[in-house]
């Protein structure tokens, strides 16, 4: 199956309409005094009900949190003013993907402008260079010229990937700086180009678990929820909580087990500010769709 195929392109374009329209609709809901919670359980359910599953759980990732924080059950971290939120989101048609993302600053101060439109022009000088045979190196220095010139540094150890049906991180990684790869782009491919630019250092260290999972093991059983429910997605402890109410002590005897794993959260040292843009990008032979767009 090519993404030449017409169904499978539709679907492509489909979910990355609702992964855009549900940052969009995100964006709005990110205020002072909110629950990340209930942003987080608004995206998702817009997701739903335009039809299609969130690729992973809403990311809501504040001020030197690059990403992997979502709310728990019964979170009650709410946004204050002035902090630098990451909304990062996507929507799978039948295993096809997109994910996209946005950086917000709470109450629109202005202060951290120049760092959120780093990322954003950052995506877009990247998106221009993308066609069948480009090195990702190629890719990888447009974003770090673009955020350096704003006096910013690109995060080292994060960036984008490829995407295949089903599988989020596939294949390939797209840095956020020149790393010498010269590894092409092919046509029929599927990408996620993600800068991130940090007031600090510019790499991230893994800190706590931020409530997504993933199956990592071999002895799950098939007819156990959470493979029937989450094989090879990521997925939310919410989402767990919903379909089982001893959801907690069965996911620690998971992760005991190894059979489930918690992704940390992403973040730079304290005091330091990130912001991040996001695009899902289709390639084909005679043109190149962002998806997301
Ligand atoms: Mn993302
Ligand atoms: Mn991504």
């Amino acid at each position: 199956m090519t993404i030449t195929d017409s169904e499978v392109k539709r679907k492509y374009l489909e979910a990355g309409s609702i992964g855009r329209r549900a940052l969009e609709f995100g964006k709005t809901l990110v205020t002072a005094g909110t629950l990340l919670l209930d942003v987080a359980e608004q995206i998702e359910s817009f997701i739903r009900d335009e039809g299609a599953v969130p690729s992973f759980p809403v990311n809501l990732s504040i001020n030197n949190e690059a990403a992997h924080y979502s709310p728990s059950p019964g979170d009650t971290r709410k946004f204050s003013t002035g902090d630098v939120v990451k909304i990062d989101v996507g929507a799978s048609v039948d295993g096809y993907l997109s994910d996209n993302a946005a950086t917000v600053e709470v109450g629109e101060q202005g202060k951290h402008s120049d760092l959120i439109d780093a990322t954003r022009e950052a995506l877009n000088a990247a998106v221009k260079k993308v066609r069948p045979g480009v090195q990702i190196r190629t890719i990888g220095q447009e974003i770090g010229r673009v955020i350096t010139s704003y006096g910013f540094r690109p995060i080292r150890n994060l960036g984008g990937h490829g995407i295949k049906r089903n599988d989020l991180h596939s294949e390939i990684f797209i840095p956020n700086y020149d790393d010498g790869n010269g590894e092409t782009l092919r046509s029929d491919m599927v990408i996620a180009i993600e800068p991130f630019a940090s007031t600090g250092i510019g790499m991230i260290h893994n800190g706590p678990g931020g409530h997504i999972y993933i199956l990592s093991g071999t002895k799950i059983r098939q007819d156990e929820p959470l493979y029937r429910n989450f094989n090879t997605v990521p997925f939310a402890q919410r989402w767990v909580a919903k379909i089982m109410p001893d959801y907690e002590q069965y996911l620690s005897r998971m992760i005991r087990a190894k059979e489930v794993s918690e992704f940390p959260v992403l973040k730079e040292h304290r005091g330091s500010y990130i912001s991040q843009a996001e695009h899902t990008i289709m390639i084909l032979s005679d043109e190149v769709i962002v998806t997301t767009a």
